[in-house]
């Protein structure tokens, strides 16, 4: 495929070649975008905010309806790509192409609801004669640069609120992954975006992402991926506001009344769900010590009936993990933490990029595998007694995306929904919970903001007040 720079598709003599992770074969090729095309990249895009930021709002309500009526007449071609060029399952990417149209669509209406108030300036003295009000205007070009976890629809996460509210975009999805990325943007190019207003530039964080991130032309950075990369583009941004979408080592806490078997169904999907690499992929499981055994025995037999393989075939309910790198790694964490005394409940096996579903127990609180995010196919389980335990343990980490509960009983809920620190408490779910339309984002290492359309809208637009002196408002 080619990148999308000037408002032409535009290809180039070095590539990048895109793997499928299960078989090592070459899916495509993309161009390797060099620092020059960063500088083309921005220029362009200073061009397409002045185009877009004047199409009236209902055009650009239209161009996403249209782009996502595009997704959705091609929704299998989408699920086919994210499956190969990633590490999802045929049913897994379905569900993620699904939720781009929905992300698409809600951008769509969100875009006719950025709203303003007046402002009552006679509430201090000296504003008698003042009369006025504030609305909300796109800030410029946003470069958006999205994780391979979701080549989908974190892009639209970021390119949807972004043209709804008339901003440009330069998007830098993930080398690993580009390919829905620019299948995207072609939707976007044929529901009548004003080709300027994006620029999809592909190529390797590692050698363009520092002039991307400071160069001036843009007004924000809108970044999902991971804390050391998040850290180091907050250091090289200088002015600009920047949001941060990042990782998590998400903790679920099991009471002693929860419904078991909705636990451990719910539980086992969102530890697995995309071999791990979620960001709000289960992690540490606290189970009350008095179904701790049945609770760990159901776990541990759910989990060993995974199917692992080939992603394209229906039956297949996990995938490879995206490099064999990063199979390695986790492999190595779990290695650490047996030596540490951890007991490997089921998996722990790896071939090339398949990795086993594995669940452990004994998981020391000083190994990888406990205090930072995995985001492998693991899970850690630990059987506690008291609910402020329970709470103490799950915030004791750097991180706070979601966190969640299974239980009965309100008042435990409540208690923990407020006591947990982070971005989303899921009550009767897994900490895989996510609305496309909630407000999503983290405390702690987690990020800074809010996506989820309507709460990235706010993020990429700025209150402008007007405010008129009157000589006579009697
Ligand atoms: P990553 O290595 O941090 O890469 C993410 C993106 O940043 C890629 O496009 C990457 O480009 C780019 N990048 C890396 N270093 C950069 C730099 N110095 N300057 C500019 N761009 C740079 O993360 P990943 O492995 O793709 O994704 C996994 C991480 O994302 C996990 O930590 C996960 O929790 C997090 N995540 C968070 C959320 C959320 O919403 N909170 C959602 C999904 C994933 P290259 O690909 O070229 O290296």
């Amino acid at each position: 495929m080619k990148m999308l720079l000037e408002g032409k598709w535009v290809d180039k003599n070095e590539k990048i070649e895109v793997k499928d992770p299960y078989d090592d074969s070459v899916i495509d090729t993309v161009p390797k975008g060099n620092k020059e095309d960063v500088g083309k990249a921005m220029k362009s895009a200073a061009g397409g905010f002045e185009e877009i930021k004047n199409v009236p709002v209902h055009q650009r309500a239209q161009i996403l309806y249209k782009t996502a009526s595009n997704v959705s007449d091609n929704l299998d071609d989408f699920a086919q790509l994210i499956a190969r060029e990633g590490s999802k399952t045929i049913r897994e990417a379905e569900k993620e192409a699904a939720r781009c149209v929905n992300t698409l669509t809600v951008s769509a209406e969100e875009s006719k609801r950025i709203l303003g108030e007046t402002i009552p300036f006679d509430s201090f003295p000296g504003g008698e004669n003042r009369r006025g009000y504030y609305y909300r205007f796109p800030i410029g070009i946003i470069l958006a640069i999205t994780p391979f976890n979701d080549p989908l629809n974190l892009v639209a996460h970021k390119l949807g609120p972004a043209l709804a509210s008339g901003n440009s975009v330069v998007l830098k999805p993930a080398t690993v992954t580009p390919l829905s990325a620019l299948k995207l943007a072609g939707a976007f190019l044929e529901a009548g975006l004003p080709p300027r207003a994006l620029q999809v530039l592909t190529g390797k964080g590692s050698e363009i992402g520092d002039l991307l991130v400071q160069d001036e032309r843009s007004r924000m950075i809108s970044f999902t991926g991971g804390v050391e990369a998040g850290k180091k583009i907050a250091r090289l941004a200088g002015i600009k506001k920047t949001g941060m979408e990042l990782g998590s080592d998400s903790p679920v806490i099991v009471w002693e009344d929860a419904e078991l078997e909705t636990a451990v169904d719910s539980c086992v999907s969102g530890a697995f769900w995309g071999a791990g690499q979620n960001c709000i992929g289960v992690q540490r499981l606290y189970i009350h010590y008095s179904v701790y055994e049945a609770f760990k025995k159901d776990f541990v037999d759910r989990t060993s009936q995974y199917r692992i393989g080939d992603k394209l075939d229906e039956n297949t309910d996990m995938g490879p993990m995206i490099t064999e790198k990063e199979a390695v790694r986790v492999e190595e964490w779990i290695s650490e933490a047996v030596e540490g005394d951890a007991q490997i409940l089921t998996g722990g096996k790896r071939k090339g990029t398949l990795h086993e579903p594995t669940v452990l127990e004994g998981v020391p609180e000083t190994a990888a595998l406990h205090c930072e995010e995995v985001f492998g196919p693991t899970v850690n389980l630990y059987p506690i007694k008291g609910l402020d335990e329970a709470i103490s343990k799950a915030n004791q980490l750097p991180y706070g995306l979601h966190t969640a509960i299974f239980t009965k009983d309100v008042d435990v809920a409540f208690k923990a929904a407020y006591n947990l620190d982070c971005g989303g408490v899921m009550v009767n779910d897994s900490t895989d919970y996510r609305l496309d339309s909630m407000p999503f984002g983290g405390v702690k290492y987690s990020g800074l903001g809010r996506e989820g359309v309507k709460f990235a809208l706010q993020e990429m637009t700025e209150p402008k007040v007007i405010c008129f002196n009157l000589s006579d408002v009697k």
